[in-house]
């Protein structure tokens, strides 16, 4: 048993170290690192939460720390805004919002001049991230595809970004704290813009095994990053060093503003 252990134990580390990139397929594409944010001196953090949603302390601390990383130290955590609506009305809501759909929300007087307020507040402050928690997050409402997160497209003042606690805690193998911190690392590599270059980029994923970017779970992955350094809630060093370098730059030359395409996790 032990002899078979040390084998696996092996095995695993071996293959970690080996693991081959997934393949392009004809599917390579780039993007833009977003400057406004990597270059920021200040970053406003908005949370919105939508009929008590939450996310997990620990996995937030986690994002923020990462955020602070690769953006700026200076980032201010605003109060919860706290809204209650139908459960009907939640993803209609959530994608009005996102998408900027200039039209009356659909709430009562007394939460839509709260809300608007917020809106007000949220334009006034420069590099502003609203992240909402919502217990209703669908791709389309009519296919009713669930999302665990979501950065919104046209959102960047602000950065409009939401996450379901639901379909979060539902993932499977992995304990709920531990799958927050891989859906908030992947919106946050969405927003930032990684993986940006070619050579790692497929469809907006990253084609590293150990990247928080790579689109779904590896077994080899998992395994072996376990082994040598637990999960992975980080991005891999190509993408690393895109982010790297992109803050190099600004601090020497402010780059013009670029905005990220939108991405949804599943
Ligand atoms: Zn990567």
């Amino acid at each position: 048993m032990k002899k078979l252990f040390i084998s696996l134990l092996i095995l695993f580390t071996l293959t970690g170290c080996t693991l081959t990139p997934m393949s392009f397929d004809n599917d390579a594409s780039s993007q833009n690192i977003n400057t406004s944010l990597v270059c920021a001196k200040q970053i406003d953090l908005y949370p919105l939460s939508i009929n008590e949603a939450n996310p997990p302390q620990e996995a937030f601390n986690h994002y923020l720390k990462k955020l602070k990383e690769y953006t700026t130290n200076n980032i201010i955590v605003h109060e919860t805004m706290k809204l209650s609506m139908e459960e009907e009305k939640v993803n209609d809501f959530v994608k009005n919002y996102g998408d900027e759909t200039l039209h009356i929300y659909d709430l009562s007087k007394k939460n839509r001049d709260r809300f608007l307020q917020f809106i007000k507040q949220t334009k006034a402050t420069k590099n502003s991230i609203v992240m909402i928690y919502t217990p209703q997050l669908f791709s389309n409402p009519e296919e009713k595809k669930r999302l665990n997160g979501r950065l919104f497209q046209h959102s960047y003042h602000p950065h409009i970004m939401a996450f379901n606690p639901l379909n979060i805690n539902d993932s499977p193998v992995i304990s709920d704290i531990q799958a927050w911190k891989i859906v908030f690392m992947q919106i946050l590599g969405y927003t930032l813009g990684v993986p940006a270059n070619s050579d790692h980029n497929k469809a907006g994923n990253c084609t590293r095994r150990e990247c928080v970017m790579y689109p779904k779970p590896d077994w080899r992955a998992v395994m072996s990053v376990l082994l040598l350094n637990g999960m992975p809630y980080d991005f891999c060093h190509k993408c690393k060093a895109e982010l790297k370098e992109a803050k190099e730059r600004c601090i020497k030359q402010p780059l013009p503003l670029i905005i990220s395409n939108t991405k949804e996790k599943q």
